[in-house]
C-alpha cells in the first residue's frame, strides 16, 4: 500500500503563458458550466447520459480545448452535480453547481512534471512552465514514486498547481512504545520524555500581530484594508513555518515504531478556554488541524504513527495518583492537592495524554491507572531549538 500527499506549487509562467492558461481555464469552466446546467435542467446524475448529451456539442464549440479537458470538465461537473442533486432531493439549500473559475483537474494524459517544470496542456499545445516549491514540497517531490492528478487553480490572481503525489509506504512496526506530546500554552510543545520544543517567543511574535491586526481594523481606511490582506498572509506563513518546525522536532525526537499521542482537538482554542481570556485571544486562529497533519505526514516518514486521545481533563489530572481537580493547575505550575506531586503543568499533561492511550484512565474522578515515573526539575531543553530563526512579522505596533 502507499500513502498519497496533495502539494502545492506556484506556477511561474511567462505573460504569455499566463494568458494561454487563462484562457484554458475559461474554456475548461465554460464546459463545466454547460455540463452543469444540463444536468440541473434535466436532473441527470449519470456520466454516460451526460457525455452522450454534451461531449460533440462542446468539442465543437471549443475546437482548441484539448479532448482530455472537456472530458475532465465533465467529470468534475457530474460531481457536483450527483452532490447538488443528493441535496436537493434531501431538501437542502442548493443550486445548479457553476462556477466562474473553476479548476481544471489534469491526469495523466493532460500533464506531467519534469524536474522543475510543469507541462500542462492548453488551449495553444503543451505549456511547459516553471513553477516553485516550498522546502516541504520539494522534499515530498523527490521522495515521491509517482505522480497522480493535478488541479490548476487560480488564486488571488496566481496560479497554482495541486499535485497528488504516490509516496513510497514506510512500514509501521509497533515497537511498543508510546510518547505523549502537549501542545501547551508555556510552551509550543512538551513531551513526556520532557522534551521542550519550539520557541517561547513565537506566541509572542504571534500575539503582535493580532495587536497590529486589531488596530488596522479599527483604522477601516482602504491603505488599513490592504495592510491587512498582507499581514494575514504572513501570520499563515509564519504558523505554518511553525507548524513545521515543530513537529519536525517531534518526530526527530522518538525512534521508529513509537506512537505520538496527541489530544484529539479540532481547535487548540477549545484547549485555550480553561486557561483565561488572554491565551484565548492570541490562540483564536491557530489550526491544531495543520499541527496534526504536518505531524503525521512525518511520523509516517519515519516509520512512525500518530494516535489522538480524548483532550479532557489532561490538563488538570495528577498523573502519579489520578487526583482530578482544577485547582491542581495554577498557570505553568501543577501541584497535586491530593499527594503534594509537583511539576511543570505541561509535562504533567503530555503524560496525562501517553497514559491515556496506554491505560486508558477515565476522565471522571476515579483516575484509573497510570504509568508512574517521578518529575524531575523542568528538565532539559532540547538541543535543537535554538538553531531555528522563525521569519520576522514586518510592521510591529
Ligand atoms: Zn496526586
Amino acid at each position: 500500500m502507499s500513502v498519497q500527499r496533495t502539494i502545492r506549487v506556484r506556477l511561474k509562467p511567462t505573460t504569455e503563458q499566463r494568458r494561454v492558461l487563462l484562457e484554458t481555464l475559461a474554456e475548461s469552466t465554460a464546459c463545466f458550466n454547460a455540463v452543469a446546467v444540463y444536468g440541473w435542467e434535466h436532473q441527470e446524475r449519470n456520466g454516460v447520459e451526460l457525455h452522450k448529451a454534451t461531449y460533440y456539442p462542446l468539442r465543437a464549440e471549443h475546437p482548441r480545448l484539448p479532448s482530455q479537458l472537456v472530458v475532465s470538465a465533465r467529470t468534475r461537473a457530474n460531481e457536483a452535480l450527483k452532490s447538488a442533486l443528493t441535496r436537493k432531493r434531501q431538501g437542502r439549500r442548493t443550486g445548479c453547481p457553476t462556477g466562474s473559475m473553476v479548476p481544471i483537474r489534469y491526469d495523466a494524459r493532460s500533464y506531467r512534471l519534469i524536474g522543475q517544470t510543469a507541462s500542462l496542456a492548453s488551449v495553444d499545445g503543451r505549456q511547459v512552465i516553471p513553477f516553485a516549491a516550498n522546502p516541504h514540497a520539494t522534499v515530498l517531490l523527490e521522495r515521491a514514486a509517482g505522480t497522480d492528478s493535478a488541479d490548476l487553480i487560480l488564486k488571488n490572481g496566481k496560479l497554482w498547481l495541486h499535485v497528488v503525489l504516490t509516496l513510497p509506504d514506510v512500514p509501521f512496526t509497533d515497537a511498543g512504545i508510546a510518547i505523549g506530546v502537549d501542545l501547551g500554552l508555556t510552551r509550543p510543545a512538551v513531551t513526556s520524555e520532557a522534551h521542550f520544543l519550539g520557541q517561547k517567543r513565537w506566541r509572542e511574535i504571534d500575539r503582535r500581530s493580532f495587536r497590529l491586526k486589531r488596530s488596522l481594523q479599527s483604522k477601516g481606511t482602504a491603505s488599513a484594508r490592504r495592510h491587512l490582506r498582507k499581514l494575514a498572509g504572513k501570520v499563515a506563513r509564519f504558523r505554518r513555518d511553525c507548524d513545521h518546525v515543530l513537529s519536525k522536532r517531534i518526530v526527530q525526537s522518538v525512534s521508529p515504531g513509537t506512537t505520538v499521542v496527541v489530544e484529539n482537538l479540532t481547535d487548540i482554542r477549545t484547549r485555550a478556554k480553561q486557561r483565561g481570556r488572554a491565551s484565548r485571544r492570541r490562540l483564536h486562529s491557530w489550526s491544531f488541524a495543520q499541527m496534526r497533519a504536518f505531524l503525521e505526514y512525518k511520523a509516517e516518514a519515519a516509520g512512525c504513527r500518530v494516535a489522538g486521545v480524548d483532550p479532557r481533563h489532561t490538563s488538570q489530572r495528577c498523573h502519579v495518583c489520578g487526583h482530578i481537580e482544577r485547582g491542581n493547575r495554577d498557570g505553568a505550575r501543577f501541584r497535586c492537592r491530593s499527594c503534594g506531586q509537583q511539576g511543570n503543568a505541561d509535562l504533567i499533561a503530555a503524560r496525562n495524554i501517553r497514559d491515556r492511550h496506554l491505560v486508558g484512565w477515565a476522565s471522571g474522578p476515579a483516575g484509573g491507572l497510570s504509568v508512574k515515573e517521578p518529575i524531575v526539575g523542568d528538565a532539559v531543553e532540547s538541543q535543537h531549538v535554538s538553531t531555528y530563526k522563525p521569519p520576522a512579522l514586518a510592521g510591529g505596533t
